[in-house]
């Protein structure tokens, strides 16, 4: 008998498990609750602006190889855009510093000893300290592991923790940490080039995956949110989608890809992570000023990084939980002051959206980090998705990615 996977929720999760299992030849329904596709990864046609955005700036690492992978397989890595090597611009809004860091290529670090490529105002044997973030310390925060204070931690550590793990650093588990060290900086420079989505998030991450499933006869049903499951004593024996429900053959099985707070409504006794962390964006409709990086790191400000597109500007503020009841009005007017007074632009303020994700991801805290679960359950049947799941890195779109991968896999085991 033909098999159906069933996959709840169409975020990069669910579509990268659909992907993997519609390669193999497996009927696959794709099941989502709202009209449009790619959950926390999507754009939209945003009314102010008058144009395409992205729900928030996205950024990958060119050592995020479950990512690129995804990106390869639906025709899409070259709608990636990236500098040829790995370079990170940063301005101290405190004393209006600039540098620029270069990484080598290679995973001996040799950018350290070159003082024109390191953080300025640190020493080579400052960065000894780091490796202590390479080995993972279960249970333990940032804070207990590495100190956080000095040139070091300010001008480096804690922009790339805060941006990764979406949490003020010393808050963050040592354990994600150190799985972003090993894989960004730990790789070498090779792993750390910066890469944007040249058109957007929906034309690069998310129209390809759809128009591959298409093309494999994979269907995606929008407004469809699965409302309850049947539970056997070793296999979900049906759907309850509200207005309709889905008798599950012996042979099929369902791949739960929701955020964690919809899975742990579905499946009783789940431990998921409960608490989250806001990603603040700001977009303004102007042309970035000449000369403007790609993507500027900023310290001592409100604004976090800058990103320069055509005819947009657009910030990330991570951990944004502090500015989630500001006013919208001020929030762009202090936004955008700082924009201006490092980018050079006017002063006036341009047309703008603030864009706030409450829950963009849950809290890297080690205590949260322990309640994640892995992708297999109780039901053969039944795996779990998702970034918030087990891991081992941070809530990213390499996360996300990863997890669905590990879930089709588990699927695509259970009926070998
Ligand atoms: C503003 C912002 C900025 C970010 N920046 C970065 C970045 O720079 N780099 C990076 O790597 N990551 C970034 N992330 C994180 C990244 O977006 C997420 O890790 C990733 O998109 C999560 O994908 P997911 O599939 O796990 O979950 P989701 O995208 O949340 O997908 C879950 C889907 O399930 C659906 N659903 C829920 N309940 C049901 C139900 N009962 N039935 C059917 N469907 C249901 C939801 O509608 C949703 O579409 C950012 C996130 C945000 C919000």
């Amino acid at each position: 008998m033909a098999r159906t996977v069933h996959i709840i929720g169409a975020g990069l999760a669910g579509l990268s498990a659909a992907l993997d299992l519609s390669a193999r030849g497996d009927r696959v329904i794709v099941h989502e609750a709202t009209a449009f596709v790619g959950g926390r990864c999507r754009s939209y046609r945003d009314a102010a602006l008058g144009m395409i955005i992205d729900n928030g700036n996205h950024l990958l690492l060119s050592g995020n190889h479950a990512a690129l992978a995804y990106l390869r397989s639906i025709g899409a890595e070259g709608r990636l855009i990236g500098p040829p090597s790995a370079e990170f611009s940063f301005v101290d809004l405190a004393n209006r510093e600039r540098w620029t860091l270069r990484f080598n290529d290679g995973r001996l670090p040799w950018w350290i000893l070159n003082r024109s490529r390191r953080v300025p105002s640190t020493h080579a044997l400052d960065y000894v300290a780091l490796a202590r973030l390479l080995w993972p310390r279960l249970g333990k925060s940032v804070g207990e592991v590495i100190a956080c204070n000095g040139p070091l931690y300010r001008r480096l550590v804690e922009p790339l923790l805060l941006a990764a793990l979406n949490i003020d650093p010393p808050q963050g588990s040592a354990r994600l940490a150190s799985a972003v060290v090993r894989e960004t900086l730990g790789a070498g420079g090779r792993a750390c080039r910066p890469l944007v989505a040249r058109d957007g998030l929906g034309p690069t991450m998310i129209e390809p995956a759809l128009a591959a499933l298409q093309s494999r006869g994979a269907v995606v049903r929008l407004e469809h949110q699965l409302r309850a499951l049947r539970f056997g004593a070793e296999r979900i024996e049906a759907l309850d989608f509200g207005s309709d429900a889905v008798v599950l053959n012996a042979a099929d099985a369902v791949i739960l890809a929701v955020p964690p707070y919809a899975a742990a409504a579905l499946v009783d006794g789940l431990s998921v992570p409960t608490e989250f962390r806001a990603i603040v964006n700001a977009h303004f409709a102007i042309d970035p000023a000449a000369g403007q990086p790609p993507i500027l790191g900023v310290l001592n400000g409100v604004v976090q990084w800058i990103f320069a597109f055509p005819g947009r500007v657009a910030v990330t503020i991570s951990a944004g939980d502090h500015y989630i009841d500001t006013t919208r009005d001020a929030l762009a007017k202090t936004i955008w002051n700082e924009v201006a007074a490092v980018t050079g632009l006017p002063d006036a303020l341009p047309p703008w959206q603030i864009v706030r994700e409450r829950r963009a991801t849950f809290a890297a805290t080690p205590a949260q980090d322990a309640k994640r679960p892995g992708a297999a359950t109780r039901w053969r049947n039944l795996a779990l998705a998702g970034d918030w799941t087990d891991t081992g890195l941070p809530a990213t779109i390499e996360s996300a990615i990863r997890s669905g991968n590990r879930a089709a896999a588990l699927i695509a085991r259970q009926s070998a």
